[in-house]
């Protein structure tokens, strides 16, 4: 028997916005599309725990869908697949279009960087019958969640006679990993006593390495000294080698599922590979673009997007200037009707943790992806603040294509805030609004998303290069 709907319920269906689960709106084979997606993207983050692992593991898909490494100057048609690797630690992709680059190109662009725990310049030393290594926290680490959890060491390091050697120690089955021991809690009672954001000496975050002193009892620093022995072993350096390398602590434990109905991915890094793998695939999947298409995935965001690798590097700039003059167009004109979606995440609703979120514009999970008009703190500061055409345009590009999304801001006002890459691709006079992953625990060891969301991230990205 159908129930009779009365006229506020019908007018509701008209006026209201649709907020139910997007599970309730999707139907199986986007399901079991979603668990293919998630499969590969659970892949891609165990191969990618540094950004210059990303764009390694990016470029060999990049590959195997026929991309090939952008020549100044080369000839470029319709169709063609390109790619420049930005000193091995950011990468831009283009798939050019039909359309005159004159005429503005679609970019997606998302960070591969991740909060991590940097060596020091000089990591080495003993103490207290251990061999250890100094560490400077890279990006917004919240300190204490960095203990007693297990760490592999990954990077890369130039030897005194310039050659390089990638260091991965916890890639292979059986390797073993690092770890900073938190103090035990019979102990911590002045620690327990002190703010959270003081409770941890950030000098004290030293990677435990070794503990077998070298076979020689009349020799001093013999813990250092047998550290030192195995690394040289294992990838040939010295100690003087540190000094041009570029080593990290990124958390031990492969990306999983997680939730007794699997609805969710658990993995370092998600903040924000979800997005730049959802730019890739998106890239790869998309039809015959009329505008180029480009897709970047940028380095050193975690830290302000500076640098040679960073969003704000003429890296960027220079790349498109190569596309305008291989293809006869300027790159004023062409950034000026270009498009960006700022592919970044944000804050997912947390029950545990209800007070820093305004519920009615926050993002929830499995709502899809989730639109930031404006990131910032204290009344917008720093944000570049999407204008309401801009706004106009992503919502109809997403609502054509079917994809979920819905817009939140990132907590409470004055809760705290934070910035992305927009800003930086708007200062560019290209118009930019951001869209992302709602993730828990974001910059957490272990963070969590819904593969519902990193899939439609996935469709808004494919449906922003076709637009
Ligand atoms: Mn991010
Ligand atoms: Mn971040």
């Amino acid at each position: 028997m159908t129930e009779e709907k009365t006229a506020a319920r019908l007018r509701q269906e008209e006026l209201f916005l649709k907020k139910e689960s997007g599970y309730d709106r999707t139907d199986e084979a986007c399901v079991s599309a979603m668990d293919a997606y998630c499969d590969g993207y659970k892949k891609f983050l165990d191969n990618a725990r540094t950004e210059r692992e990303a764009v390694k593991a990016a470029i060999s898909l990049a590959e195997e869908k026929g991309f090939v490494p952008f020549k100044r100057g080369m000839s470029l048609k319709p169709g063609d697949r390109i790619y420049v690797s930005n000193r091995g630690k950011a990468l831009m992709l283009a798939v050019i279009g039909t359309r005159h680059l004159d005429e503005g190109v679609n970019i997606g662009a998302a960070h591969i960087d991740s909060p991590r725990l940097d060596l020091k310049p000089y990591p080495l030393f003993e103490e207290g019958g251990f061999s250890l290594l100094k560490t400077h926290y890279y990006g917004g680490v919240r300190k204490y969640q960095w203990l007693s959890t297990p760490l592999e060491l990954r990077g890369t390091i130039i030897r005194r006679d310039g050659t390089s050697v990638e260091v991965a120690l916890g890639s292979e089955p059986g390797d073993p990993l690092l770890v900073i021991p938190d103090l035990l809690p019979h102990l911590a009672g002045a620690q327990s006593e002190k703010p959270l954001k003081k409770a941890v000496d950030p000098e004290a975050l030293n990677l435990f390495l070794g503990s077998r002193p070298y076979p020689d009892a009349e020799a001093g620093e013999r813990l250092k000294l047998a550290a030192l022995d195995l690394l040289n072993q294992k990838y040939g350096i010295t100690e003087e080698d540190f000094l041009s390398a570029e080593l990290c602590a990124v958390p031990a434990h492969p990306a999983c599922d997680v939730g007794l109905d699997r609805s969710m991915i658990g993995a370092y890094g998600q903040d924000d590979r979800v997005c730049g793998y959802a730019s890739l695939q998106g890239l790869f999947d998309a039809k015959a673009p009329g505008k180029t298409a480009v897709c970047v995935l940028a380095d050193k965001e975690e830290i302000g997007s500076m640098g040679v690798s960073g969003m704000q590097s003429q890296a960027f700039d220079t790349f498109i200037a190569d596309l305008c003059d291989c293809l006869g167009a300027h790159l004023r004109t062409c950034f000026e009707h270009s498009f960006c979606l700022s592919a970044d995440v944000n804050a997912c609703y947390d029950p545990n943790y209800a007070d820093v979120y305004d519920k009615r514009n926050t993002c929830f999970i499995n709502q899809g992806v989730t639109l930031c008009k404006y990131t910032g703190s204290r009344g917008k500061s720093g944000a570049s603040d999407a204008s309401a055409e801009v706004m106009g345009y992503i919502r109809s590009v997403l609502n054509r294509a079917d994809v979920l999304w819905n817009v939140s801001e990132l907590g409470k006002i004055e809760a705290g805030g934070g910035g992305t890459v927009a800003l930086h691709m708007a200062n560019r006079n290209i118009d930019t609004v951001d869209a992302g992953v709602p993730v828990l625990g974001m910059h957490s060891p272990f963070e969590v998303t819904g593969k519902l969301d990193c899939y439609m991230m996935y469709l808004a990205m494919k449906a922003v290069y076709e637009a």
